[in-house]
């Protein structure tokens, strides 16, 4: 149910500057935000994370969260994401699973 609603919020984010980011939920809650391990693994249970690597433990969603905004500044940090022309936001793209 949660990852419907991060796939949503996806869109909604600005510094997305209306250009696709594909981002897939599965690895947004499987990635460890503290060393980048990603495993199904990782995910203990539906609600914990549990890093298989280095034994980060966190609440599920709250590490999805986290992923989500490691991934859109990394997105945002390369450079061509960032435009000042604002009709490019006018088409939201899907967010690929
Ligand atoms: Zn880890």
């Amino acid at each position: 149910m949660h990852m419907v609603f991060f796939s949503i919020e996806l869109n909604k984010l600005p510094w997305r500057g209306g250009k696709v980011v594909t981002i897939s939920p599965q690895y947004i809650s499987q990635t460890c935000p503290q060393c980048d391990h990603v495993s199904s693994g990782n995910r203990k249970t539906q609600q914990v994370f549990r890093c298989i690597v280095c034994g980060y433990t966190e609440n599920a969603d709250l590490v999805a969260a986290m992923n989500i905004l490691a991934a859109g500044h990394a997105v945002s940090a390369c450079g061509e994401m960032v435009q000042s022309d604002r009709s490019i936001k006018q088409k939201p793209a899907r967010v690929a699973a």
